[in-house]
C-alpha cells in the first residue's frame, strides 16, 4: 500500500508522525472518505468541497487548492495495484509543543495524510436481504456537520451495533432520528421518503445528497425535515447511506422487524436509480 504524508508518497509502514501532532493529542483535524470505482473517484468535487467546509469550520487554512487535492487523490489512486478503492484523506492542525488546547501561536504546518485501501462494499446478501440496526442516544457535540476526526462517540455507538450483531447504530437526540454512527438514515412511510434536513446535528453525506437528487429527478415523493423516533419505529422501510456502503436496507431495528422484514419497493427503485447513475458517470 502506497500512502501519502506531507508531500511524499511512500509505503504505509514507512510513514510516521510526531507524537506532538494535534490530531493525535486533541483529535484536532478533519477527514474525508472518497470511494473509487475502477480507479475513478466518485463525486470527488463534492468530497473536496465538504473538506474545504470542514477545514473552514475549524479555522484551519486549506493547505492545497482544489486542483492540488484532485492531483493528490488521482496520483494516490494510480499508485495502487487494485482498482476499487476507498481513499481516506486527513488534515490535522500539525505538530506543536508544548501541549496546549488553544491554537499554536506561530505558523503551524498542517499534517496531510492520505491512504487508499481496497474498497470493500458489503456482501450482495446485505443488499438483497437487508441488515439489522440498533438505536442509541446521540452523545456527540453540537457540530456534527463538521467531518471531524474526533470520533469517540461514533466509535462507542458503532461498538454497540457490533455487540448486538447489527450493522449500524442509529443515533437519537431529543426524540429525533439524527443519523447512523457512520451513515445517514432515510425512512419510507406510505410511499413517501423522509430524511432529516441538514443542520449542525448531522453530517451532510455525499451519498445522502445524491439519494435526494435521485429521488427528486425521478419524481419520488420526498420530505426533508424532522424525523421523529416514532416515525423511525413505524416506518415501512429504513435505509442507510454512506460512501462505503452506498444504500443498504435496514430490515430489523432494535430486534423488531421493519415493515415486511425485506427490502421494500421504494428501496428497490432507489438502488436501481443509484446503480444506473453510477454506471453512467463511470462511463463518461
Ligand atoms: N454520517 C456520519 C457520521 C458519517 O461518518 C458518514 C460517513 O462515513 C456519513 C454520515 C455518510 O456520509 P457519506 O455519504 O459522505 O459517506
Amino acid at each position: 500500500l502506497i500512502a501519502y504524508l506531507n508531500g511524499q508518497f511512500a509505503p504505509l509502514n514507512e510513514l510516521n508522525i510526531s507524537v506532538m501532532d494535534r490530531g493525535f493529542l486533541f483529535g484536532d483535524g478533519v477527514y474525508e472518505m472518497i470511494p473509487v470505482y475502477s480507479r475513478r473517484p466518485f463525486r470527488l468535487d463534492e468530497h473536496l468541497a465538504r473538506l474545504t467546509n470542514s477545514l473552514a469550520a475549524i479555522q484551519l487554512c486549506n493547505p492545497y487548492t482544489q486542483a492540488q487535492w484532485r492531483a493528490l487523490v488521482l496520483d494516490l489512486v494510480a499508485k495502487q495495484s487494485f482498482a476499487d478503492q476507498s481513499v481516506y484523506v486527513q488534515v490535522t492542525r500539525g505538530v506543536a509543543y508544548p501541549r496546549n488546547h488553544a491554537f499554536p501561536a506561530g505558523e503551524t504546518v498542517p499534517t496531510v495524510f492520505a491512504l487508499a485501501d481496497p474498497l470493500e462494499l458489503p456482501p450482495a446478501r446485505a443488499y438483497e436481504l437487508g441488515v439489522a440496526a440498533v438505536t442509541t442516544r446521540d452523545l456527540r457535540w453540537q457540530r456534527c456537520d463538521i467531518k471531524a476526526i474526533s470520533l469517540l462517540a461514533n466509535v462507542l455507538a458503532k461498538q454497540q451495533a457490533v455487540e448486538a450483531g447489527a450493522a449500524e447504530t442509529i443515533m437519537l437526540r431529543d426524540g429525533l432520528m439524527i443519523e447512523g454512527a457512520a451513515s445517514n438514515i432515510f425512512i419510507v412511510q406510505q410511499g413517501v421518503i423522509y430524511a432529516p434536513q441538514t443542520g449542525e446535528h448531522m453530517l451532510a453525506g455525499i451519498t445522502y445528497e445524491l439519494v435526494i437528487e435521485l429521488a427528486q429527478s425521478h419524481g419520488l415523493p420526498l420530505v426533508l425535515g424532522e424525523v421523529s423516533e416514532a416515525m423511525l419505529r413505524n416506518a415501512d422501510e429504513v435505509w442507510l447511506t454512506s460512501s462505503s456502503k452506498e444504500i443498504l436496507p435496514i430490515v430489523q431495528l432494535d430486534g423488531r422487524v421493519v415493515g415486511k422484514g425485506v427490502p421494500g419497493p421504494i428501496y428497490q427503485a432507489m438502488i436501481s436509480f443509484y446503480q444506473n447513475y453510477k454506471a453512467t458517470v463511470m462511463r463518461r
